[in-house]
């Protein structure tokens, strides 16, 4: 793979579009820049730019060329694991009940955008949550309880027998929760669709264009930001660059864990035989940390995606593990070729809830939505555009979220990943 390209993934292969944005190479202002192509920086520009203010938006590689063009296109709810009590300690029940309720407007707002931009990327609603012991039955169960009682929008069902085989054409599961608020979507060509709506509305985006160094200015003074051939001057900057910003903010960098994940596409299979697999064309994720998640193309592929991992390494040749998974719940698919296989990485934060805050009165910045980020990079987006807009107390809520550093010592820091992931798995067991 070269930086000047997308990684040769099913995505890269069946984009719609290709952008070839040009490298800035002058000296521009703006409103505000944006630093990061994918979802965050993406729907931020474009939730600016619909109101009005100059944008623009600066990427390394190519647009979606991060985790947003690579991701298993899993449209779920929620962010993290307690943002609610978290927030509950910190603003009291009635902004908890707030963020519960957020849980689920990410979906709204990321339907919203894909239906007023008209962005075509293959949304398919239906969702199922499947589990394979009865522990992980029960924390469905639980799920579901609590979705119920901040009313949920849409339908959510728990199956168990029969039920779970209407849903996944397997005899791997004993319950699950089917939803048809969540679903999947092509996540690249929600990225350049989203891309491509900016550009249409006057927005500036610039591929190829690593921002290198940052004056931030003095008092919430005007930003510059600098790249190997160019600047922009901003009175407002946005830091979107989330797993892949790395040293340009080393105080985003200490609380950020760097995790992969990777993805198998195979051929395309028969419709007689994808109808046996997922007769309702659903997404599907188990109840795992190192979760399986899997779903269908529109033409017809099996992406499987797993080996969610915290070491700091990436999986070189997934392919195998992958398949192995694979073939423990469909062995149907003993014989189907792999095309593709790919990874990314993730930004993971120590308590699993999204990074969302302020550096300077005009720095912003989201990052670590911790394996989900589809819809709630969508959240953010919204939320930073309303605070730089005038003020969002959803933003104001979030930002007061305290985040934990990670150790920067390399070793430790490795050290520490792993038992954390280690730890999570052991307790799967009882
Ligand atoms: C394999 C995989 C599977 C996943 N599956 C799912 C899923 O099914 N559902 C789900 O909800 N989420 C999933 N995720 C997570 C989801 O993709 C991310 O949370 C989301 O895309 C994050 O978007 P982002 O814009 O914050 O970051 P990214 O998409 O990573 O974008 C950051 C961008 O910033 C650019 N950048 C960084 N530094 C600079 C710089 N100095 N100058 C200019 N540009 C810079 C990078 O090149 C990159 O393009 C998955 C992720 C991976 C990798």
């Amino acid at each position: 793979m070269t930086t000047s390209d997308y990684p040769n993934s099913y995505y890269a292969a069946s984009r719609n579009i290709d952008l070839n944005l040009p490298a800035l190479n002058d000296e521009i202002v703006a409103d505000v820049c944006i630093v990061g192509g994918g979802y965050s920086g993406l729907a931020t520009a474009l939730y600016l730019r619909e109101q009005g203010a100059t944008v623009a938006l600066l990427e390394s590689h190519r647009i979606g060329w991060g985790a947003s063009g690579r991701n298993g296109g899993q449209i779920v709810s929620g962010y993290g694991e307690d943002t609610e009590h978290l927030v509950s300690r910190i603003h009291g029940p009635d902004a908890a009940q707030r963020v519960a309720r957020l849980e689920f407007d990410c979906l709204r707002i990321l339907r919203e955008t894909i239906d007023r931009h008209h962005i075509e990327c293959d949304l398919t609603f239906g969702y199922v949550r499947a589990a394979m012991t009865r522990r992980q039955e029960q924390r469905l169960r639980q799920m579901m309880e609590r979705w119920q009682s901040i009313n949920a929008p849409g339908r959510i069902e728990f199956v168990d027998g029969q039920g779970v085989k209407d849903l996944v054409g397997t005899d791997a599961y004993r319950a699950a929760v089917y939803t048809d608020c969540e679903g999947h979507l092509h996540p690249l060509n929600l990225a350049l669709g989203e891309a491509k709506a900016i550009l249409d509305l006057g927005g500036q985006i610039f591929e190829q264009s690593p921002a290198t160094h940052i004056n931030y200015g003095q008092n919430g003074g005007p930003v510059t930001v600098k790249t190997p051939d160019g600047q922009v001057v901003a009175d407002t900057l946005v830091l979107a660059g989330n797993a892949y910003l790395e040293k340009l903010e080393p105080r985003l960098q200490r609380t950020l864990i760097p995790g992969y994940t990777a993805i198998i596409a195979t051929a395309p299979l028969s419709k007689e035989f994808t109808k046996r697999l997922l007769p309702r064309n659903t997404a599907v994720s188990d109840m795992r940390s190192v979760l399986d998640y899997y779903r269908l193309s529109a033409d017809g592929r099996m992406l499987w995606g797993g080996l969610a991992h915290w070491s700091g390494n990436d999986t070189a040749h997934p392919e195998t593990l992958l398949r192995k998974r694979m073939l423990k719940i469909f062995p149907w698919l003993g014989d189907t070729r792999t095309d593709y296989q790919w990874s990314g990485r993730i930004g993971i934060s120590a308590n699993l809830n999204p990074q969302i805050g302020r550096l300077a009165p005009n720095i912003y910045y989201t990052q670590a939505y911790s394996g989900h980020g589809i819809a709630p990079s969508h959240l953010s987006a919204r939320m930073i555009t309303d605070a730089i807009q005038g003020g969002s107390e959803d933003f104001e809520m979030f930002a007061a979220i305290p985040h934990r550093s990670v150790p920067v010592n390399k070793g430790i820091h490795q050290l520490a990943r792993a038992w954390g992931m280690n730890s999570r798995r052991v307790i799967e067991w009882f």
